[in-house]
């Protein structure tokens, strides 16, 4: 039960945490704070609730009374940013005055910081003495990938964690060292694991309804969705008192969820359907190639990035003329799928390879507010698979979501024929 004091609230039953991301270029808009985002996940693995995420620049007073307020409502606060050696970088500064410690000199920091450079031929400036202060009684983590060490400040039961502001810096100090101590000093016994199942052709909504009975709340696994454009992830996390334990309960639920969905699912966690597609084209040993009306090149960006020498190329085409040169003729009153269809074959042909996929775009005059048809179709061997799909909304979506489908699409058809 949260309780309300007069300024902070904070949850009697649970340990909890926040993360206070420091620089004024993530004010500004310059740079986007995903250092918090990282810290998030990784909490939510070692079961640590996080309750509040903060952002603030570079300044030392405003810094110093984020985190008197982190500190009364959190036991564990976490800090990423402004540890370097500038004026600017103020996070060491504003910890010890929001923890009443003075800043003092350490000479081993100072032989780590000297050595880091030494061993890079760079010449130490006299700025990176800074870095070699932390607040009295801090535990002193030292960061081999960068100037700036770490330190953990113990306040009572409490503490605040500074990590540097660079991305990789600052996750591998997390994982390396800051996991390990939360676990052993809170007694963190508890394991979240994530499994994330990608769908692709089936909207939000729709999946929800499917799987209505398993994200009702309060059920361990949790199962939510999380919607893209032209994807939709289902995320199953799980508790345990290890990680296996996790697995384990993760699962039948994984089962059901896969015996409703089916082939919409066309992978997990990290697989991305560039990444799918591309072992099963290694495999049989074929090429792509892509024709474009409309999609202005979403679809050949995916897939050479995903598939390298299995792409074999394409073409953007402008207006329909251009593909009459390819082989196929896109005037008169077909539809755009049955264009798509045309456009598939005459660009397999023009390149010579096992598999042409193509994308029409059109709009529809009749329809308010505006709406864009769009056709896809694969083909490959005497297969000729296509679909059609009515898309209002802004260009760069409408593309994002073609290129997801014919992607899809073009799996299926891998998938089916061979
Ligand atoms: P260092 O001394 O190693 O540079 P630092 O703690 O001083 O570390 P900052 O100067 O605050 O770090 O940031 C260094 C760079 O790290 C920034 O220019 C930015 O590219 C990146 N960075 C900082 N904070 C974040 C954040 N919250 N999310 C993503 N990137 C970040």
């Amino acid at each position: 039960m949260p309780v309300f004091t007069d300024q902070v609230i904070y949850n009697e039953a649970s340990m909890q945490a926040e993360v206070v991301s420091v620089g004024s270029e993530l004010l500004l808009g310059q740079i986007v704070d995903t250092n918090s985002a990282v810290i998030a996940r990784h909490l939510a693995a070692i079961g640590l609730d996080l309750y509040y995420k903060t952002t603030v620049g570079d300044n030392l007073a405003r810094l110093a009374a984020v985190l008197r307020l982190a500190l009364e409502r959190s036991q564990v606060v976490i800090t990423t940013g402004g540890i370097g050696p500038t004026a600017d970088d103020i996070t060491r500064e504003a910890v010890a005055v929001a923890t009443e410690r003075e800043l003092q000199f350490s000479e081993s920091l100072m032989a780590q910081i000297d050595a880091f450079f030494r061993a890079r031929g760079f010449k130490l400036s006299p700025s990176n003495r800074r870095q070699a202060f932390t607040p009295r009684g801090a535990i002193a983590v030292e960061n081999p990938l960068g100037t700036a060490p770490a330190f953990i400040v113990e306040v009572a039961e409490r503490c605040v964690i500074t990590l540097p502001g660079v991305p990789r810096e600052m996750e591998h100090l997390l994982v390396a060292r800051v996991l390990p101590y939360l676990r052993e000093r809170y007694g963190l016994k508890g394991e979240i694991r994530l499994r994330v199942l990608k769908v692709v052709g089936l909207g939000e909504s729709r999946i929800g309804e499917l799987l209505a009975d398993l994200m009702e709340k309060g059920l361990n696994p949790t199962v939510g969705t999380l919607a893209h454009l032209g994807q939709v992830d289902v995320r199953i996390a799980a508790k345990g008192t290890d990680a296996e334990a996790a697995r384990r309960l993760i699962e039948p639920v994984e089962a059901v969820v896969r015996a409703r969905l089916g082939d919409l699912i066309f992978g997990a966690d990290a697989d991305t359907l560039e990444g799918v597609i591309s072992a099963r084209v290694q495999r049989l040993g074929i090429r792509v190639a892509v024709a474009e009306f409309g999609s202005a090149g979403v679809v050949a960006e995916r897939l050479s990035a995903g598939l390298g020498q299995g792409f074999a190329g394409g073409v953007i085409l402008g207006d329909p003329a251009g593909a009459t040169r390819l082989g196929g003729d896109l005037e008169g009153g077909a539809s755009p799928e049955a264009k798509a269809r045309l456009l598939a074959e005459a660009v397999r042909g023009w390149q010579g390879v096992q598999v042409g996929a193509a994308t029409v775009f059109e709009g529809d005059p009749g329809s308010e507010p505006p709406v864009t048809v769009v056709g896809l179709a694969v083909a490959f061997h005497e297969s000729l698979e296509s679909r059609e799909y009515r898309f209002g909304g802004d260009l760069p979506s409408m593309k994002i979501r073609t290129a997801t489908l014919a992607l899809d699409l073009l799996r299926r058809t891998l998938e089916r024929v061979a």
